[in-house]
């Protein structure tokens, strides 16, 4: 602990957010300036609206002006401090001077498929870029829903074979406020209110759930997404769905399956190994117990793989074993460079589908978007970062179109 020696510094004292400061001298102990960047707690983006009223007062302004602070980082999506033009400018100083910023970072990439579907590649403080994708459908009554499918960390650790982040490997985890911000930067694109938030790009959130858990308050309360309109999914954690259930969220977990027995689901998953199949299924059959939300099945299928009817019948017999409360999503294997899975036929994919309906399961095909130009979850920022990135390199603006598994 350092020790700070005027009381010019209480709000840069304040500003780091150690809730056991005391004022009543001029000598207020705060943690290092050192560790306090290391935890990176002066962001902005990701505060509730009470947080922000206290910091306002905390800078010896009236907590209104927290209020305001809330509709310029979520409403108006202001992204510097210095733009906050509602704020004193005295205020905005201040901030400044205490090492606060809001946290947005810049797109580095935008790339558009015909059907609508935005991939962006957002590049971080560090240089990383991390994949985020807006996914526009209009529904039978011609609203259009939007769906932003968010990474929850740069690349993955847990390598599932079929999929392209893995093969990129693991850089690190993402905070909330670097979570939140790509739902704010899809709905900047489109000029429109996200509708909907699936934390199905890169990374395993069920590996980062605090940060997530962060981001999933923020996107609720501060963004106002509703609960039931998110979904988290995850390829399986030991030990992470029942921690999730005890949160009670309302919203969807969707398991990332893959197979309906483990032998091949082994084959896929490499971390299969360490989470045995009915451990997964008693975990999601406690979730729904839990939360009252149905879980979700993602099913990959893989040509030759997973996707013959027996498969389909044995994932019918061990969901039925389960209970109800399920549905399965199956979708379709989107290709990916340097891998040998193949995309299934399409007859492959109805008749897999109607096995698991005539067997009385819920089941939705997802339709693949974005697939004219290239590519799946993680590619995109394959292509342009072989961990970690070189700085500003321009020179690889490739003739890309867009890349979607989500
Ligand atoms: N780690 C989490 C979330 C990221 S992947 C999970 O595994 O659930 C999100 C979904 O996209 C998963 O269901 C995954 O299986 C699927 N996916 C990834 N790459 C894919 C590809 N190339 N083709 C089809 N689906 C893919």
């Amino acid at each position: 602990m350092a020790l700070l020696q005027h009381v010019s510094f209480v709000p840069l004292a304040r500003a780091m957010r150690s809730r056991s400061l005391t004022l009543a001298s001029s000598t207020v102990a705060v943690p290092s300036l050192e560790k306090a960047s290391q935890v990176d707690s002066r962001v902005l983006l990701g505060m509730s609206e009470k947080e922000l009223q206290q910091l306002a007062l905390d800078f010896g302004q009236q907590s209104y002006r927290g209020k305001q602070l809330h509709h310029l980082l979520y409403k108006r999506k202001v992204k510097e401090i210095q733009d906050f033009s509602h704020l004193p400018l005295a205020f905005r100083n201040d901030l400044q001077a205490a090492g606060w910023r809001v946290g947005r970072s810049a797109v580095y990439k935008a790339v558009t498929a015909s059907d609508g579907t935005v991939k962006l590649l957002i590049k971080l403080e560090d240089n990383r870029l991390v994949e985020t994708v807006g996914i526009p459908v209009e529904d039978d009554k011609g609203a259009v829903r939007l769906t932003a499918c968010v990474s929850s960390q740069v690349g993955c650790p847990l390598r599932c074979s079929f999929c392209a982040t893995g093969m990129g490997g693991f850089s690190r985890n993402l905070k909330s406020y670097e979570i939140v911000e790509q739902v704010l930067a899809i709905e900047e694109l489109f000029k429109k209110r996200v509708t909907n938030v699936v934390f199905m790009g890169m990374g395993e959130p069920m590996l980062n759930m605090k940060e997530v858990l962060g981001a999933h308050r923020c996107l609720n309360k501060d963004v106002q997404i509703g609960q039931r309109m998110m979904t988290i999914s995850t390829v399986g954690v030991p030990n992470t769905i029942k921690k999730l259930a005890s949160h009670k969220l309302q919203s969807t977990l969707a398991l990332s399956l893959h197979a309906p027995n483990q032998k091949v689901r082994e084959q896929i998953v490499p971390s299969a190994k360490s989470y045995p199949l009915d451990a997964i299924m008693k975990d999601c059959r406690d979730y729904f117990l839990e939360t009252s939300r149905r879980v979700s099945f993602e099913y990959t299928l893989l040509a030759g793989v997973n996707d013959a009817v027996e498969h389909a019948i044995e994932l019918a017999d061990l969901i039925q074993e389960w209970g109800p409360g399920y549905h399965v999503n199956l979708i379709p294997f989107n290709p990916i460079e340097g891998s040998e899975y193949r995309r299934p036929y399409k007859k492959a994919v109805l008749a897999f589908s109607a096995a698991l309906e005539s067997r009385k399961i819920t089941v939705s095909v997802r339709q693949t978007r974005g697939l004219d130009a290239s590519a799946a979850c993680g590619q995109l920022r394959n292509e342009f970062q072989k961990s970690p990135l070189l700085p500003d390199s321009d020179d690889v603006q490739s003739q890309l179109g867009i890349a979607v598994a989500c």
